[in-house]
């Protein structure tokens, strides 16, 4: 007998990727170069030199064993040590390799920092509005999440809703800076606010309650300000990170888990990941990206296009009488609809070959999301199409 479970959800289709598949239809009528696809949020701009440089060294220098043979299950230790090293000299912190796990993307380190520290029942919370995978991604653990409703004037946490939604059950809070969609960026102030809070109801209910930090987008951060690093503020954390975005490489999968060294059985964590890949099949990312990437830890793609188009979006979008909270980071935009129904709202935006995407899915409701990873040409030409759309229908 086949799974229900999996079986059930092929009928939920993923909102984003219906709005997507539209933009490509509809490219293939009038020109892709005429679709304003605000639809996903795939990186559009070019890998670094150093990157393929160091990819062609390694195909040049590297025998056949060492580019394409097993990597150990915890990780390639020159890719450990690079990721450690860069970590400690950026944030001030202490890692050594061993608190480094190597993972295919943010989507695999994540998989494994919830199985390490949650088992079938626990709740996971999360904050609206949030990256809609996580529904899957917590839930097919076994363990439940829960969304703690939004702070819809400044997308930081709604630290009323959450100190209701804390509980005995909950093993783990799983945020977002900066965050998709919202592109907001957590303060030092949210960050701290947070620890007392998680570190006043730790003793209350004498268990841990671990922060797990999704951070693709720690490097895409506008008007030159620093991110606030978010295992600084509170020692029983996981970060997981991604490649992803801040070197353009969704595709090569790659990313890791760092364990705060001062976290609960800190020691145990990463071999247990080790574990937990067994069990899932993962095994560790393809040594010879590990490899490549352990050389430009430090480095990211050209990304000065993400801010020149949120600043053109912003500006526009505001001055049509759009309210929107300024992005601090990231490629997203979210603001709020001029009609309750984001759904009515997005398909209305269509007849001006405009996609975005309605907010339901990301567990709020009367927002929409751009992803403005597109050419800043594209930016420009969409504002007339924008505008028109204001116009004719609000
Ligand atoms: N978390 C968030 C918030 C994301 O936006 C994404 C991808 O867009 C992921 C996780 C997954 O990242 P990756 O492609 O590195 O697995």
């Amino acid at each position: 007998m086949v799974n229900e479970q999996y079986k059930n959800m092929l009928g939920g289709k993923s909102v984003i990727r219906e709005f997507s598949e539209f933009a490509a239809a509809r490219g293939k009528e009038i020109g892709y170069e005429n679709v304003f696809d605000y639809s996903l949020g795939n990186p559009s701009v070019p890998v670094p030199d150093d990157y393929t440089k160091e990819m062609e060294e390694l195909l040049k220098t590297k025998t056949s064993m060492e580019l394409h043979g097993y990597s150990p299950s915890l990780g390639l230790p020159v890719f450990k040590e690079s990721v450690a090293a860069s970590l400690n000299r950026r944030f001030g912190m202490n890692y050594t390799p061993e608190y480094i796990f190597p993972t295919s993307g943010a989507a695999g380190a994540l998989a494994h920092a919830l199985r390490c520290v949650t088992k079938p029942g626990d709740e996971v919370l999360t904050f609206a509005p949030y990256f809609p995978e996580y529904g899957p991604y917590v839930n097919l653990t076994g363990a439940v999440l829960k969304v703690v409703p939004a702070d819809t004037e400044s997308f930081q946490i709604n630290f009323e809703k959450l100190t209701e939604m804390l509980n005995e059950n909950t093993a783990a809070v799983l945020i977002n800076t900066p965050n998709n969609p919202s592109g907001a960026v957590y303060s030092a102030e949210t960050l701290e606010k947070l620890a007392k809070l998680l570190t006043e109801k730790q003793q209350e209910y004498g268990h841990e309650i671990f922060i797990i930090s999704d951070e693709p987008y720690r490097e895409i951060v506008f008007d030159g300000a620093e991110l606030p690093y978010v295992s600084r503020f509170y020692a029983n954390t996981l970060s997981c990170y991604s490649y992803s975005k801040s070197l353009s490489l969704p595709g090569e999968r790659i990313g890791y888990v760092a364990v705060n060294p001062a976290c609960k059985d800190a020691e145990l964590l990463v071999p247990m990941m080790g574990q937990i890949s067994r069990g899932i099949g993962h095994n560790c990312p393809s040594s010879s990206i590990q490899l490549a990437v352990a050389k430009v830890v430090d480095e990211t793609a050209d990304m000065k296009v993400y801010e020149t188009n949120m600043k053109l979006l912003y500006q526009a979008l505001t001055d049509l009488g759009f309210s929107c909270v300024r992005p601090g980071g990231t490629f997203y935009i979210f603001p709020k609809a001029l009609e309750e129904d984001a759904v009515a709202f997005c398909k209305k935006a269509l007849q001006y070959d405009l996609i975005l995407v309605p907010s339901d899915s990301f567990g709020v409701k009367g927002y929409f999301r751009m992803a403005y990873c597109i050419d800043t040409e594209k930016v420009e030409r969409s504002l007339e199409a924008l505008r028109r759309f204001v116009k004719e229908n609000y």
